[in-house]
């Protein structure tokens, strides 16, 4: 079996469900599972009218109706025959949601937050699944919610593995298409929780551990990995062969293209991931698998933006040491701050960290009764995996460099934004 991952990108628009339907017919669709996105931009919109639920906002009705509208629009360009069951399906999923958002009593931001946001993900599918079957190619729509069991930890939600491999193995029919969900899972009560924003390739490396597949192929826009990201770098040459191990490495520290819990199940079964263009099918992209690191053997740059750099010293002149670093750890982590940078000296530690949640404020007052704490806003943090001198002269042109840190393989700097 393979699994193939369809991101927002592919499916922004009819024109985009018609391509991945070309694609199916180009590369086969016989024994396949797709795991699907939220269509184009609609998880960031449907973060929008969460908003204005919880602000109580006027403009609630007016968000709702956006992402309303953006669906009605690709359906009717995809189905002339507005009696196609297609419509009664949409509709139906629109009403769950104007009942969740009228009846729903719990405060819980997070828990209202992936029931919410998980419409984007049964929209797309049940769309694509009609589309599909509209041309001839039968296909079986899967709830994932019944497959990929989770913690209740909404919006960060870890999953259960021996419960989603029993119910994987027992319940996903194979030698037909199967389309599913990507982001989303189920909690033990069977409300629905979230991966993590980004998450839907992480579903397809579930999928495929559990099925064992032969291959995770995930469709980008873009010809496959390359040496950075070709939106901020010019010259971006793509890479067509890397590790397992490189390519944690480079999602670890920011190359959004594979987001960086999907490579651990894949690498531990050894199924390879083939990152391909969804424009080029033909073309072979990047095989990620064991065996050779980087082929080419290139310098790859990444950069992660709006970053916070904090710097924490001791009041007393103390020694920060492995009591208060753990301290720290702990907050950073209750808190949910993703570092991806630390350095160290005597009396002062810095973390480049990540508020995604927007905790900093809570932590900085917690912190500040202890340490004295110093940081900057709206940092990029640059790293190069293996730099030489033109690529390390390269980035450090025109920068202004808060923090920089070396090791054999890898340079990072934490610098002031730019503009682009
Ligand atoms: P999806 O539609 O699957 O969610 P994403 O937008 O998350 O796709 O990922 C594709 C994007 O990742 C590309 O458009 C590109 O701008 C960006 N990207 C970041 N780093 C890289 C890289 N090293 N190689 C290729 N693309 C990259
Ligand atoms: N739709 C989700 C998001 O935008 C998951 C994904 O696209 O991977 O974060
Ligand atoms: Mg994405």
């Amino acid at each position: 079996m393979r699994v193939f991952k369809f991101g927002g990108a592919s499916v922004k628009d009819a024109a985009g469900v018609q391509n991945v339907y070309e694609v199916l017919k180009t590369v086969g669709y016989d024994d396949v599972l797709i795991v699907v996105s939220a269509m184009g931009k609609t998880t960031n919109a449907l973060e929008i009218v969460i908003k204005d639920y919880f602000d109580k906002s006027k403009a609630l009705q007016a968000s709702v109706q956006e992402v309303k509208k953006y669906h009605y629009e690709v359906i009717l360009d995809l189905f002339e025959d507005e009696k196609h069951a297609v419509y009664q399906n949409v509709d139906a999923i629109f009403q769950e949601l104007d009942y969740f958002l009228s009846h729903n009593k719990s405060p819980n931001y997070s828990f209202v937050y992936d029931q919410m946001v998980s419409f984007g993900e049964l929209l797309s599918s049940t769309i694509l699944s009609h589309y599909f079957t509209s041309q001839n190619i039968p296909n079986n729509w899967v709830d994932v919610r019944n497959f990929i069991k989770t913690d209740s930890n909404y919006r960060d939600a870890t999953v259960n593995w021996e419960i989603t491999q029993k119910t994987i193995s027992k319940g996903i029919k194979k030698n037909i298409l199967n389309i599913t969900q990507g982001f989303i899972g189920a909690d033990e009560n069977n409300f629905t929780t979230t991966l993590g924003r980004e998450g839907s390739d992480y579903s397809a490396a579930i999928f495929a551990y559990c099925l064992n597949a032969e291959s995770v192929t995930i469709w980008k826009d873009v010809p496959g990995v390359m040496n950075a990201d070709p939106r901020y770098f010019e010259n971006a040459t793509l890479l067509n062969q890397i590790s397992y191990r490189e390519a944690i490495e480079l999602a670890f520290y920011g190359a959004t293209v594979i987001h960086p819990k999907t490579l651990q199940p894949l690498q531990r079964k050894e199924i390879p991931l083939l990152v391909k263009s969804f424009i080029n099918p033909i073309l072979p992209g990047t095989s990620v698998s064991k065996g050779v690191d980087l082929e080419p053997h290139l310098p790859c740059f990444i950069v992660k933006r709006n970053q916070l750099l904090l710097s924490l010293s001791s009041i007393d002149f103390s020694f920060i040491m492995e009591e208060n670093i753990s301290e720290i750890f702990k907050l950073l982590h209750e808190f949910k701050m993703k570092v991806s940078l630390i350095q160290n000296s005597a009396i002062s530690f810095s973390v480049c960290i990540e508020d995604k949640y927007a905790n900093f404020e809570a932590l900085k007052s917690i912190l500040s009764k202890k340490f004295a704490v110093s940081y900057n806003e709206n940092v990029s943090l640059y790293t190069i995996r293996h730099f030489d001198e033109k690529s390390k002269t390269a980035i450090e042109k025109d920068k202004t460099v808060l923090l920089k840190q070396i090791s054999r393989e890898t340079l990072q700097l934490v610098t002031k934004e730019i503009e682009l």
